[in-house]
């Protein structure tokens, strides 16, 4: 398990839950897990307040974590991490005073002695850490942090033994896992995480990244995992739209020069990914993180050779690497147990107990699937022919076909729990309440908002929902009325239907990727170069402010840089005044302006539907709502899906 931020050690009750984080994915029968990173010293943290391991007592606090892990028959490394110039606090330290482009802060240029003390400190961290009972550390040397400010030109403009050419911009991480290693002896793990791939001008080519291997595995390393991209580059690296196992050819290069095992990771979310990569001889251990957080028991769902059941990252962001930006405390979209161990139970219910869910979007599917896991019986209706809601047409969007796994996943666990399955069935409240079900639970969904524009039902005006099922096929120019999440998916659907997205060579062509990392950084040209649109895109949207502003941290400028390569129009401040058969008329920025569309496609957000459970309540029967039925203006799988399972565990 790959190392990942939780934000569990700034909790209340932080050790009880990171025990239990840990100890269930060690019950979950994964081989080696990595913690978040730990600074060595203080200028290396990211955060003022984050984790540093510089003395014994803090060693000592963190056996919790060893024997929780270790008493499920687990091993764990500990991630050391030194931010460098992307340390979020006042004592921000680099190799040189060059200034990241994702922090304000300017670094302060490191000293001679400042190195040779911040070298002592990574190797006192294993030292410490060897002390808390873990069973090694991995240095992390990869995304840009201190130690690739070391081995990069773009970071490092020293002119001591520390910087110019390659083997001097090397000298420092080779100096860290050597004298790390003489300090904790042989029987510790070392494993540096290399970065295989920098993806930013000015960063390493790939014979430089080889011969660090090489040296590093030298100096005493014992495993060589691999990270993909600096955290300021400019090509996407983990996120959906990304290829699963793109990455691979990265870590299998490396594997053919050093003899110790290397790792390969990032986007490897099911079990014939890893093990393709393995069996072609492209690495001989996967790393995955956001996974095990979607799914603890992965591994042993693998071993005993049933995927289907695995609860797969859907690679979306939204509640691990997006809280954790946000300063919460990360979970998952699929699994809101993630990281709320404590908060759980896998016991039975006390008193089972028949249960209508109405409604088979994320919200049903969720509570369905627990309330039948707990032993009640559950009868879920569906009024469409199919399961899956809003789903459904989110994997219809370039890049998010990973929501089909979701729909996998509950429907193997619905079929495991015995639910019956009514679709195509809209009882009506009179029929449910002649049904004598014990609780009812109503997950009815949205209604798309039409809004009140003059000729909004002109034969050219179209709702999303239309779009993605594909029912309607757009014209050469489209114009979409809003431009939230949902605008956002379209546009991207429109501009790439005709281009295939989502295969790797494309992807890479894309995104100007140099597979055989001759070139610095493996790029070969400006990432965010223009790109040939299937179609004239216009984005508009009332509200004064930049669109796409509410779209995710992680995700939301990958998005608007792959429409902004496809000269897609985003129009903020607009009115909309009326549409006739020559397009939009709209007033922006004071002038009045007409959008020829052949197209309009409104994505004006949802009204909850509510008319079910509107008449249950009349009739006196007292039914849960949730998901957007409940509240339609943050419709979010990942807030459907929490109270659908929270509501199943209070059942
Ligand atoms: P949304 O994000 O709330 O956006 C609705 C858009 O419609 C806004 O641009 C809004 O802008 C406009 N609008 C609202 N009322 C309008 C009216 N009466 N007339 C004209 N325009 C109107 O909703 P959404 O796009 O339907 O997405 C729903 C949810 O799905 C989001 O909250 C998000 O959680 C989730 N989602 C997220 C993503 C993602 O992050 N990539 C993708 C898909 C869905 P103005 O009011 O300024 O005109
Ligand atoms: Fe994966 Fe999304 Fe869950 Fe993160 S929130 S672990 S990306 S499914």
């Amino acid at each position: 398990m790959g190392s990942m931020h939780t934000r569990l050690d700034g909790e209340v009750n932080s050790a009880r839950r990171q025990a239990a984080f840990y100890a269930e994915r060690a019950r979950g029968e994964i081989g080696l897990m990595v913690t978040g990173g730990f600074a060595p010293n203080t200028s290396g943290l990211l955060e003022p307040d984050g984790p540093v391991l510089d003395e014994p007592v803090k060693a000592q606090e963190l056996q919790f974590i060893t024997d929780a892990v270790h008493e499920h028959g687990g091993k764990i490394c500990l991630q050391i991490l030194h931010a460098g110039r992307y340390a979020k606090q006042k004592d921000c330290v680099a190799p040189s005073a060059i200034r990241a482009p994702i922090n304000t802060i300017m670094p302060r240029a490191l000293s001679s002695a400042e190195i040779e003390q911040t070298i002592e400190d990574y190797a006192y961290a294993a030292v410490l850490a060897k002390q808390a009972g873990f069973d090694g550390v991995e240095i992390m040397g990869s995304e840009g942090y201190l130690i690739n400010q070391f081995t990069a030109p773009r970071t490092n403009d020293r002119v001591d033994k520390w910087g110019g050419i390659a083997e001097k911009r090397h000298r420092f991480p080779v100096e860290v896992v050597r004298r790390s290693r003489e300090a904790v002896g042989t029987d510790f793990i070392i494993m540096y995480r290399i970065s295989a791939l920098d993806l930013v001008e000015g960063g390493a080519t790939g014979k430089e990244i080889d011969d660090l291997a090489a040296k590093v595995e030298a100096a005493g390393a014992d495993i060589l995992n691999t990270g993909i991209g600096w955290h300021e580059a400019r090509v996407p690296t983990i996120a959906y739209m990304i290829p699963r196992g793109a990455w691979r050819f990265a870590a299998a290069r490396l594997k053919k020069v050093v003899s110790i095992p290397v790792v390969a990771s990032n986007r490897i979310n099911m079990p014939d990914v890893a093990e393709e990569i393995l069996a072609s001889s492209g690495a001989d251990l996967v790393s995955m993180a956001r996974p095990l957080l979607a799914d603890p028991q992965f591994m042993r769902k693998a071993r005993e050779g049933s995927p289907e059941r695995i609860n797969t990252c859907i690679a979306c962001n939204q509640a691990c690497l997006d809280y954790i930006f946000s300063n919460r405390v990360a979970t998952c979209l699929v699994n809101p147990k993630a990281c709320y161990e404590t908060e759980f139970s896998d016991e039975p219910a006390d008193e089972p107990k028949r249960i209508a869910v109405l409604g088979a979007g994320a919200g049903g599917l969720a509570f369905a699937s627990e309330a039948a896991a707990r032993g009640h019986q559950v009868v879920l209706y569906e009024a469409s022919d199919r399961l899956g809601g809003q789903l459904n047409l989110a994997r219809a969007v370039p890049g998010k076909e990973e929501f089909g796994e979701l729909l996998r996943y509950f429907d193997v666990r619905l079929r495991e729990g015995g639910v019956e399955i009514k679709l195509n069935c809209e009882p009506n409240a009179d029929e449910i309440v002649a049904g004598e079900y014990d609780e009812v639970v109503v997950a009815t969904g949205i209604a798309p908002r039409t809004p009140d524009i003059d000729g909004v039902d002109h034969p050219k005006v179209v709702s999303y929902v239309d779009i993605l099922n594909g029912k309607v096929t757009a014209g050469k120019t489209v114009a979409i009325i809003g431009s939230g999440g949902i605008g956002f998916d379209v546009a991207e659907y429109l501009v790439q239907q005709s281009a295939v997205n989502g295969k790797t060579t494309r992807f890479f062509a894309e995104w100007s990727v140099d597979t055989s990392i001759s070139l610095p950084g493996g790029l070969m040209g400006d990432p965010l170069a223009p790109v040939t649109p299937a179609r004239d895109i216009y984005m508009l949207q009332r509200k004064s402010s930049k669109p796409g502003a509410g779209l995710g941290v992680s995700t939301g400028w990958i998005l608007r840089n792959a429409l902004r390569k496809r000269s897609v129009k985003m129009l903020p401040g607009v009115t909309y005044e009326h549409i006739d058969d020559e397009g939009l008329h709209i007033t922006c920025n004071g002038e009045r302006q007409t959008i020829r569309a052949d197209t309009i496609v409104i994505c004006a957000g949802q009204e909850p539907n509510r008319t079910l459970y509107d008449a249950l309540r009349s009739r006196g029967l007292n039914a849960y709502l949730i998901g957007g039925a409940e509240l339609a203006m943050e419709l979010d799988a990942r807030r459907a899906i929490d109270q659908g399972v929270r509501l199943a565990q209070r059942l």
